[in-house]
């Protein structure tokens, strides 16, 4: 398998946008420059008594906009190269929908699967005390990302204001309700990612109804929560996969049935068994089924010059964080294949995140109608936007993105003198 090299292709849609903006070499050496990068070495004890050390990371790449943001991903595959990528691709996303947050990530290389529970506590709290000198609600703000929940954001912020002794909710966020949560983060990924699509099929004229969708990934809040929604608005989900393989079906899959079987059995492809009409399909052939609409929510680079000619769908709705290599990005570009860029697509989970933030400071909660109401016009405003960039300088939807969301960086840069 190709070493994926998912910074060098951040550098590369920052070069290509930095023509059509104007900037300058030395500002782009800035754009793809981390500000800081913190590394340690954490140890816990394992449930076998034993001592482990593992290797976690905090990329703070941007904060000219405001306060770092950015997940924490707990992967055997986390490395700095990735977590690097991911921290620049959240400063270019806050900037793309205009909240006021700058780019981070973390991450732990660790295998979450092989873990107790125990020990996944052991490590979140290890990451927190590690970090809490480098975060805080004014400074860095994490957030769950793949393999990381609710109750991972929950010690580290225990950790955190233990080693400050303070209260300070806004220091993380998609924390448990009880703790200062938002209603509406479980889902606002896939719920902000509904709006762009349903919103690109307005504007662009496609044919709206009965569009078939297959989704790579079958995370809670992400890939099974959009399959929800979409099944909810008339789409048909044809085609649904996790890390073990996955299933597809011409006459429709119903995922909440899906998730039942999944959460059972431990596996999509179970829902197959003794069910004609559904088979099984590796995840490979999940990207290039039938479909009109193909959502990758797992992991990164999982479209390459490789797969990109054998794509079936006319839109591919990035849900996850850097599905799409540069080249399947040309490749999809000259076949007519639109992409939704993870930069728009995926960022209706930041934005809620900012809005638990604004809660968490202000100490004055919403209701999930109002978290809705404001994350609605939001979604909706970032893919107007960058579609009106794309046809007035002939870019795709990504290009239009970074030119957005970098012009924005920069110009903040600029303003502050750096
Ligand atoms: P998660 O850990 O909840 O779920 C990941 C899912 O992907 C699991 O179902 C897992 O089985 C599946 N998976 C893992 N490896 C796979 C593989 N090789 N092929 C197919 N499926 C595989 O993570 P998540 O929070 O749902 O994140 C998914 C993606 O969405 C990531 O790229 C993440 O960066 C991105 N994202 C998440 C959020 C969020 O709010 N959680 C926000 C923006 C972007």
């Amino acid at each position: 398998m190709l070493k994926k090299t998912p910074f060098k292709n951040y550098q590369t849609n920052v070069t290509l946008v930095a023509k059509i903006l104007g900037l300058s070499d030395e500002y782009v050496k800035k754009l793809t420059t981390p500000n800081r990068i913190i590394k340690k070495k954490i140890s816990i004890k394992l449930d076998n008594g034993k001592k482990k050390l593992f290797e976690a990371y905090r990329v703070q790449f941007n904060n000219a906009r405001g306060p770092y943001k950015g997940g924490i991903r707990f992967h055997p595959e986390a490395d700095i190269e990735e977590v690097k990528a991911l921290a620049a691709a959240m400063a270019v996303k806050c900037a793309v929908v205009g909240i006021p947050l700058g780019g981070a990530k973390g991450g732990v290389t660790c295998d979450p699967k092989g873990m107790s529970a125990g020990e996944l506590e052991r490590v979140s709290r290890a990451w927190g005390k590690a970090m809490s000198p480098y975060i805080g609600a004014n400074k860095d703000i994490p957030a769950p990302d793949v393999y990381t929940n609710g109750q991972t954001m929950a010690y580290i912020l225990d950790e955190f204001e233990k080693f400050h002794d303070r209260s300070e909710p806004g220091v993380i966020t998609g924390k448990p309700i009880s703790l200062g949560g938002s209603l509406g983060r479980d889902t606002a990924t896939a719920l902000g990612g509904t709006f762009v699509l349903r919103e690109f099929v307005a504007i662009s004229g496609s044919e709206k109804k009965g569009l078939t969708v297959a989704v790579q990934g079958y995370g809670k809040g992400v890939g099974a929560a959009v399959a929800k929604i979409l099944k909810q608005s008339d789409y048909k989900i044809v085609a649904i996969s996790d890390s073990k393989g996955g299933i597809y079906c011409a006459d429709g899959l119903d995922p909440v049935e899906v998730e039942k079987v999944k959460d059972k059995r431990g596996s999509i492809q179970d829902f197959a068994d003794g069910k004609s009409g559904v088979k099984k399909i590796s995840n490979e052939e999940l990207l290039s089924c039938d479909c009109d609409v193909l959502i990758p929510a797992a992991l990164d680079g999982v479209l390459t010059k490789d797969n990109a000619g054998a794509v079936k769908a006319k839109i591919v709705l990035e849900l996850a964080n850097g599905p799409t290599t540069p080249e399947a990005d040309e490749i999809f570009a000259k076949r007519g294949v639109t992409v939704l860029p993870d930069v728009l697509a995926n960022a209706g989970g930041v934005t809620v995140s900012y809005f638990e933030w604004v809660q968490n400071v202000g100490g004055f909660y919403w209701t999930s109608s109002e978290i809705r109401a404001k994350l609605e016009p939001i979604m909706v405003k970032g893919l107007k936007d960058i579609w009106q960039i794309s046809r007035d300088k002939n870019v795709t939807l990504r290009e239009a993105a970074y030119v957005l969301g970098v012009g924005r960086i920069a110009h903040a840069m600029k303003d502050r003198g750096r």
